[in-house]
């Protein structure tokens, strides 16, 4: 039997990927070995955000090959779609594979000698108009599920929709079918996935009818047969998922009638991760995003009104071209007056083939830096703040399978971070505890162990 063995870099959508490829494998005949042990063959799934992908790459490939030094060595995911000659003369590559290819990797794996140069299998883009479904499975306790895929919107920093291709997504139907066999497998959280998933639905090709559609390519008509919010409602009937969760949403995709259904429902968790980028309208329009800073506000304060429990997490970029100290200083201050949860704070970094690339007035890097770190600062006091908030209420938390220094964790369904003694029963257990105290650094609550048996 052939061993393959995987490693993921990036987001949960190349998560939910790399485990529909290894189960393509497994049906295959192949077995799935952990990346740090011998295989036959390993493949990397890249990321093209991260800033030094190739070097990480290079690390990986080295260690693959360090294991199982005659091994075959395949590169997919978004870096291999955006730089597939980079990554190709990195040594002991043997294949690199673009976005239309990925899901056809066991098609290329009919001759498994290593190559003196990397074979290179690339698309244009415009090429990846399908949409293949996937869901993360085994790998940790929530499934992280594909609804969608690529985007059609064009800020000026993003190389996504270079790497991904334009915006397309599952049926409502074929989503619901995965939902439900994934319920079949003891699953209580599925993570909804995409790279812009409000806008599902609007889209030329779906899965059930890829083909006719990669067929007539000239004729491309966007239509919205199916919304999001279609989708949420569906899913919310899938018997045996107790909890959904959106992964992120734009501001502008957030409607209310979504936000209005989540204060209500059973299984849609009351958690928006909303990206907002920045806080300056002048720095919005130049990133052109498609809203302005008092969208946002009114969605967060839409939220908090229905549901004040509710968790609100941020994406943030820092030191984007042209941002002063003053166009900073209004991100942050308008970071500090919202009623969010936490912040992600990303640090700009040039990339090729974006438009954000000539704009003047680049930031020092130093100074990039300094802004990151008072926003991951700000970003600390928030969530202390949003813990301290729901001190001891009692939530439901599911514990994920992790044993770190004898201990364990799990969410509540507003995302509180639960930290408790390893206890393999809770594993994948969704359980009713108080919410106790605050650790040490105060980024999460700790119960007893034997305290969350006794309030079943
Ligand atoms: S919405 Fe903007 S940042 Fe997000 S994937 Fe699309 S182009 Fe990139």
């Amino acid at each position: 039997m052939k061993r393959v063995a995987f490693h993921t870099l990036g987001c949960k959508l190349n998560f939910s990927e790399t485990s529909t490829i290894s189960r393509l494998f497994e049906e295959n005949g192949y077995q799935k070995v952990d990346f740090t042990q011998a295989a036959d063959v390993y493949v990397i799934n890249t990321c093209s955000v991260t800033s030094n992908a190739d070097k990480e790459c290079k690390q990986i490939v080295r260690s693959a090959l360090n294991v199982s030094p005659d091994a075959y060595v395949v590169i997919v995911g978004c870096y291999a779609q955006l730089k597939p000659e980079e990554i190709a003369n990195i040594d002991g590559v043997d294949l690199v594979l673009g976005a239309s290819e990925k899901f056809k990797l066991l098609n290329y794996l009919s001759d498994l000698t290593k190559k003196t140069k990397a074979e290179v299998y690339s698309c244009e883009i415009e090429e990846a108009n399908f949409f293949v479904d996937s869901y993360s499975f085994g790998d940790r306790t929530r499934v992280f599920l594909k609804v969608q895929d690529g985007c059609d919107y064009n800020c000026s920093f993003c190389t996504i929709p270079l790497a991904r291709g334009n915006s397309r997504s599952d049926t409502i139907s074929n989503a619901v079918k995965n939902a439900t066999e994934i319920a079949t497998q003891n699953v209580k959280e599925i993570v909804l996935t995409g790279v812009n998933l409000g806008d599902f639905g609007n889209s030329e090709s779906s899965s059930k009818d890829q083909e006719s559609n990669k067929k007539s390519q000239e004729s491309r008509v966007k239509n919205q047969e199916e919304t999001f919010f279609d989708l949420v409602k569906e899913l919310d009937k899938v018997n045996g998922i107790e909890r959904f969760r959106i992964s992120s949403i734009e501001p502008n995709l957030l409607k209310d009638e979504i936000i209005e259904y989540v204060a209500t429902s059973k299984h849609f968790v009351p958690h928006f991760h909303i990206p907002l980028q920045s806080g300056s309208n002048k720095i919005l329009k130049a990133m052109r995003r498609r809203y302005l800073r008092e969208l946002y506000s009114d969605r967060v304060s839409k939220i908090k009104t229905l549901m004040p429990h509710c968790c609100i997490g941020v994406d943030v970029i820092v030191g984007f071209p042209g941002e002063t100290e003053e166009d900073f200083l209004d991100t942050y201050n308008f970071l500090n007056e919202l009623d969010i949860s936490y912040l992600h704070v990303f640090t700009y970094s040039e990339r090729d083939n974006t438009d954000a690339i000539i704009i003047k007035n680049v930031v020092p890097m130093a100074v990039r830096k300094k802004r990151n770190k008072m926003l991951r600062i700000l970003s600390a006091k928030k969530q202390r703040h949003f813990y301290q908030q729901h001190l001891s209420e009692t939530r439901t938390v599911l514990f994920e399978s992790d044993n770190k220094d004898g201990f364990m964790h799990g969410f509540t369904d507003n995302y509180i971070k639960v930290k408790t003694t390893y206890n393999p029963d809770l594993i994948n257990q969704l359980k009713q505890v108080q919410l106790k105290e605050l650790d040490s650094d105060g980024s999460m609550l700790i119960i007893e162990s034997k305290e969350i048996s006794s309030l079943q």
